[in-house]
């Protein structure tokens, strides 16, 4: 059976003010290639062309999406649309404390939240920038003003997070805070890295879990959008998730395509195979026949993976993870 595609995640920068590891290893021109970066209106009108084929829920993502100076505008004209029953972001944090109540009034649903380690030399090992605080700062306040769910996410690094020292604060977080602390696997976008043998295992990291905390609950009943599992630790206020993004492909349950801030579309984050929706809206004005144009890719979405070679090399920070 096809999947039901309903998901579009927008990348709408793909300027970052942290330099993530595992993110943008390939080099620092990424970051200096600002100029085809889409406008709000090319955004709006591109998503709700999307809208009319079926997405029904839209993740804002980046680079980082709180960069954008329109960012609570375009949340705003989105909740504001027809068709769209959710809005979210995923975030490094770094601005939320200032952002959170603004982006709450605009209408975004929820919100994930990148933070690796609790540890603050860690954190700064990894993201290049000692900004832990300001990123537990805007956790505390997208709670607060209650964006619902508040979602952590961990990427996993061999050697660099992912001993019991960082894996147990982070876990600990879900028995605390209302929020669900989501394990990501490494995933490797690049041949040069040097993070090759970076790739741990969730089932690792679920092991120090249940050594620290005992066995974890099944929590199926937390129901994402995404293909996180997720349980609980007893008596938590929140849960864990794992994103087995490598030791189990989930193209079977993908539900979502992708929008690149120059306005690729990406049917699949792993495939080579994209679409330049930019150059087609520049050739053409028949909203017809970019509406057949965009059907043509969902409905074939469910194939990319499988037909098309898998992409050896490519930046997170432009697609958007
Ligand atoms: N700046 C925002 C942030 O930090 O959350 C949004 C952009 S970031 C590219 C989106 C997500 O992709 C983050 O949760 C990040 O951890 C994840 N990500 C980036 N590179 C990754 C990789 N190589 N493997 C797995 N996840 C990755």
């Amino acid at each position: 059976m096809l999947n039901q595609i309903d998901y579009l995640r927008v990348s709408v920068t793909n300027k970052c003010n942290l330099k993530c590891i595992y993110c943008h290893p390939l080099s620092d021109n990424a970051l200096r290639e600002y100029q085809d970066i889409m406008e709000l209106n090319e955004i709006l009108y591109i998503i709700r062309l999307f809208v009319k084929c079926g997405i029904k829920r839209v993740r804002l993502t980046g680079g980082e999406p709180l960069l954008r100076g329109d960012i609570l505008q375009l949340v705003s004209q989105l909740s504001s649309t027809e068709g769209i029953e959710d809005i979210s972001i995923t975030t490094n944090g770094v601005h939320l404390e200032s952002f959170a109540e603004g982006l709450k009034a605009a209408g975004l649903n929820r919100i994930n939240i990148s933070v690796d380690s609790l540890n603050r030399d860690i954190y700064k090992t990894i993201t290049g920038f000692d900004l832990l605080g300001n990123v537990t700062k805007g956790i505390q306040k997208a709670i607060e003003v209650g964006l619902n769910p508040v979602k952590i996410n961990s990427v996993i690094v061999k050697g660099v997070n992912s001993s019991r020292e960082e894996i147990i604060p982070l876990a600990r977080m879900s028995i605390d805070l209302p929020v669900m602390v989501r394990f990501v696997e490494y995933y490797q976008t690049s041949k040069d890295s040097k993070l090759n043998k970076g790739f741990v295992p969730n089932i690792e990291i679920r092991k120090i879990i249940e050594h620290e905390f005992g066995s974890i609950d099944d929590a199926s009943e937390i129901k994402g959008y995404g293909p996180a599992k997720y349980f609980k630790i007893k008596n938590s206020a929140g849960a864990i998730g794992f994103i087995n993004g490598r030791s189990s492909m989930f193209c079977d349950k993908c539900n979502r395509i992708r929008l690149s801030y120059d306005g690729k579309i990406k049917p699949c984050l792993y495939s080579a195979k994209q679409y330049d929706l930019k150059e087609l809206l520049s050739n053409s004005t028949n909203e017809e026949e970019i509406l057949q144009f965009l059907g043509k890719i969902i409905q074939e979405k469910n194939q990319y993976t499988k037909i098309n070679k898998p992409l050896k090399e490519f930046s997170m920070q432009s697609i958007g993870g």
